[in-house]
Parts: structure tokens; C-alpha cells; sequence
């Protein structure tokens, strides 16, 4: 039996009644990993001694007759821009390289006390900032399913790995579509929660009013285990919300009759694929089919979206990234003379391109005299934003999209003009900038290549996105695995 191809669901019935064991899994998932990884390259780093030790831990206590948390013993890689302790944590960028935390981000810390089975670092645009992963300072990942193409981005890794079972699970970030995206170009299920839902300690920042972290998986009941894992109130990061939490595996019930399913007609627009939106529209069909109403809603600053997040999200950067100075952590330019040349030429020579025109970009909004007209207007528009949906939400349960406008575009198709990249963002950047929960999965193929289908709901409504989702997928067939 391949066991790298399973889901957690299915890994975790075999380690109960004992028909294998968590280091055959592992081991499987190591063996999967050298053979696909040369092709795909979607991890930076990998910590195979650690897993099996972690492996033989939970096997003992499987031996033992312990009772384990559901996702014990499941491999899951985590995406470079969380804080592993000991583990170098790059951010694929040259400026921290050489960096290894004093301790693990708040998810580590639960994934690791679900007895989890870290087997590595996944690729990612430098500092979360991209859709196809090729800002990476380490090279871009390639899609599984087509390696001269994106496996889109910033988590590009997570949802590579996933896709090539690489790892039976893994967690990106999210600020403005990076879980959601590439899930959609990969083929496998990615989710972004409400913000707050999940603790940001230990995240290293990009935007954070925006950074959310969320998990990646093969199919819908392993992102609601995984949901279970990661969500929680943490004291340690200021926006993260105390409230009870339900088990989001209750939530995967195919009832839905009466469900309303919001449309709204500014994401069927131009510049969607005619393929992509094919696929979507049957979508529609399939949901009406299992009993839900869908009704036709407006959310009518959409066209406002990416100009606004450009805008608030490099503000957020240039100021978070200030940090990176070569006096604290990673890269330090040896040429300098003084001071003031060190700080110029660690930054010029340890950022990458797209991350130094993101620092321009939100030092010049924030610069006096321009503040009130680019920051304050575009905090401005984004409260309409999230009005629309408040006002949307009224008339229906969820929300239905395409997660993408197109499916994964070649390596080197967009990278030499930011607008282009920018634009592929265009679905998913508005529950960030309203703080909602969204969730992509698979519905179907476009051209060979995996569409995805984005489900919003309003906040904590991550229950009922989940239970949608899983409707859908008991009631299609999809494809995960595709070089499995
Ligand atoms: N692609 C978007 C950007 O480049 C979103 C990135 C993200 O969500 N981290 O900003």
C-alpha cells in the first residue's frame, strides 16, 4: 500500500487498529519526497531525522494504548515563513537566511502537542509576496500537475507538496489569496479563516491586518481536523479572538436544502476563463441539484479590491520589513563602510526585487502629504468592502466564486510585470481585506489543469463553508494526486 497517498482520515484508522505504524508512514512520505522532489522542488528545507523520531514517540504511545489526539502521527510540512525552533526559517528570502528561531510559532506548538509529524519547510514567495512562487530566493516550486507551471503562490510549496504527496498535510499563510490560490492551481483544498481565528505568533509578518494562517489538504474532512488543530485563542497575539470553538468535523454533513448560495455578478466578469468559468457555473448546477437556493447578490466595491490591498498591504510591509536592517538577525553586507552604507547594501543586496518595490510602494503611501490620500482613502474604501459583504450576507448563507481567475500559468508567463501577477488575485483579496473565512476546493479540470472553487462565509462562519465544501465534494468526483 502507497501510504503517502492517503488522507489523514485514512492514515489515522490504520494507526488505530494497528495495521501500521507511524514510522512506515513516515517513511513512506520520506521515500515520496526524494523521489518527486527534484521535479517539483517545493520544500526548502526538510527535517526527516526529527520526523522519525517524532514517528517512533507516537508509535510507543500508540503501543502503550494512549489515547492520541485524531491527527497523531500525520506527516504535515509548514510553509517557511512560520517560526520552527531550531529549524532555519527563511522566508525563501536571502535577507534572514542563516536564521534559526528561539521557539515555535503558536500552530507549531499545537501541531506538535497533537502529536503531528513535521517533515519539513515548503517554498513561498519571498516574505509571502507573489502568486506563483518564482519571487522565491531559493527558485521557483512546479506545479505537479504540469512542472513548466506555477503551482501559484505565495504558498505555493504548502499546496505542491500536498498535491505530489509530498505530505499528507501542510499550513500556509494567507494575506491576500496565498492559500487559497495555489490550492486552486494544485488541485487540493486550502482555507483561510476569519481573522483571529488562528494565533499569528510566530508568523513572520508581511501585512497584519491582513496575514492569516490556514491549513492545506487533500480533501475537505482533513482541512476541518486540521482547522480543529490550529484554531484557538492565544494571548500571545493581540488579534486573536476568544471565543468558544466548535469541532469542525461537525460541520460535514451533506443536508444542505435551504442553504442560500450567494453569486455575485462582479466576479463573473471580464478576464475570468471562459474554461474556468465553465466549471463554475456547473458548480452552481451541482449545488442547486443538492438543495440549495442560489441567489444572484452584488458586492459592488469589488472593482476596488486589488488597489486598496496594494495600497494597505505594502503600508503594512514597508513598515514590518523595517526590522531587516543586518544588525538583528540573517544577512549583513560585509562591504560597508559606515553605518548608514551597511543599512543600505544589506537591504539592497538581502531583498528581492518584488519585495524592495513593495517597500517603495508602501513607504511612498505612508510618506506625508500622501498618507491621506492613498492610506486614508484606501482604509476608507476597504470598511465599503467589508460592508458589501455585511450587506451580501444578508441575503444569503455563503458566498460562491471561481478561487482564480485563470488555472496555473506558466513559470515566467507573468513574472516580468507585476500588474499581471497582481491581477490573478482579484477573488481572493476581498475576504482578507474583510476579514472573512474562505475556502477553495477542486471542481473539475479546465485544459488538463485544476479549477478551484472559493466559498465564503461571513465571520466564524467557517462551519458553514466547511459543510458546503463537503457537500460538494461528497456529491462530485474530484481529483487530488494527480502524479500519485
Ligand atoms: N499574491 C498576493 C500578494 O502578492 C497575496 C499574497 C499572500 O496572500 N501572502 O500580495
Amino acid at each position: 500500500m502507497e501510504l503517502y497517498k492517503l488522507t489523514a482520515q485514512q492514515i489515522q484508522k490504520l494507526l488505530r487498529s494497528r495495521q501500521v505504524s507511524c514510522l512506515e508512514v513516515t517513511k513512506s512520505v520520506i521515500a515520496r519526497i526524494e523521489e518527486t522532489e527534484p521535479n517539483i522542488h517545493a520544500y526548502i528545507a526538510t527535517t526527516f531525522e526529527q520526523a522519525m523520531e517524532q514517528a517512533i514517540r507516537v508509535d510507543e504511545k500508540i503501543l502503550r494504548g494512549e489515547e492520541l489526539p485524531p491527527l497523531a502521527g500525520i506527516p504535515v510540512a509548514i510553509k517557511d515563513n512560520i517560526c520552527t525552533k531550531s529549524i532555519p526559517t527563511t522566508c525563501a528570502s536571502k535577507i534572514i537566511n542563516g536564521f534559526k528561531p528561539a521557539y515555535d510559532a503558536t500552530v507549531i506548538e499545537r501541531l506538535k502537542k497533537a502529536n503531528m509529524v513535521i517533515i519539513g519547510k515548503t517554498n513561498m514567495d519571498e516574505f509571502a509576496m507573489g502568486s506563483s512562487t518564482e519571487n522565491s530566493a531559493f527558485g521557483p516550486t512546479h506545479n505537479p500537475w504540469d512542472l513548466q507551471r506555477a503551482p501559484g503562490g505565495s504558498s505555493g510549496g504548502s499546496a505542491a507538496v500536498v498535491a505530489s504527496c509530498e505530505a499528507t498535510l501542510a499550513i500556509g499563510s494567507d494575506t491576500g489569496g496565498s492559500i487559497r490560490q495555489p490550492a486552486s492551481f494544485c488541485g487540493v483544498v486550502g482555507m483561510k479563516p476569519t481573522y483571529g481565528l488562528i494565533s499569528r505568533y510566530g508568523l513572520i509578518a508581511f501585512a497584519s491586518s491582513l496575514d492569516q494562517i490556514g491549513p492545506l489538504s487533500k480533501d475537505v474532512r482533513d482541512c476541518a481536523l486540521l482547522l480543529n488543530v490550529l484554531a484557538g485563542y492565544d494571548p500571545k497575539d493581540s488579534t486573536s479572538i476568544n471565543i468558544d470553538l466548535p469541532d469542525y468535523t461537525k460541520f460535514l454533513t451533506t443536508d444542505i436544502a435551504g442553504m442560500k448560495i450567494g453569486i455575485p455578478k462582479e466576479y463573473f466578469c471580464e478576464g475570468l476563463d471562459p474554461g474556468v468559468e465553465k466549471r463554475i457555473q456547473e458548480s452552481i448546477a451541482v449545488f442547486s441539484g443538492l438543495g440549495a437556493e442560489c441567489v444572484d447578490i452584488s458586492l459592488p466595491h469589488t472593482k476596488y479590491a486589488i488597489a486598496v490591498y496594494y495600497i494597505l498591504a505594502t503600508s503594512e510591509a514597508s513598515s514590518n520589513l523595517a526590522r531587516y536592517d543586518g544588525v538583528q538577525y540573517g544577512y549583513r553586507a560585509e562591504e560597508a563602510e559606515n553605518l548608514l552604507d551597511m543599512y543600505r547594501l544589506t537591504r539592497s543586496n538581502g531583498f528581492g526585487a518584488e519585495v524592495k518595490r513593495r517597500i517603495m510602494l508602501g513607504t511612498y503611501a505612508l510618506s506625508s502629504g500622501y498618507y491621506d490620500a492613498y492610506y486614508l482613502q484606501a482604509q476608507r474604501v476597504r470598511t465599503l468592502i467589508k460592508n458589501d459583504f455585511e450587506e451580501g450576507f444578508k441575503k444569503c448563507d455563503i458566498i460562491l466564486t471561481p478561487t482564480s481567475p485563470t488555472v496555473a500559468f506558466k513559470l515566467g508567463e507573468k513574472i516580468d510585470d507585476p500588474l499581471k501577477m497582481y491581477i490573478s488575485d482579484i477573488f481572493t483579496i476581498s475576504a482578507n481585506l474583510a476579514g472573512i473565512p474562505g475556502i477553495s476546493v477542486p471542481c473539475g479540470l479546465s485544459d488538463g489543469l485544476p479549477v478551484g472553487l472559493q466559498l465564503l462565509g461571513p465571520v466564524f462562519g467557517e462551519g458553514k463553508i466547511l459543510q458546503a465544501a463537503y457537500s460538494y465534494e461528497v456529491g462530485t468526483d474530484l481529483c487530488v494526486c494527480p502524479i500519485a
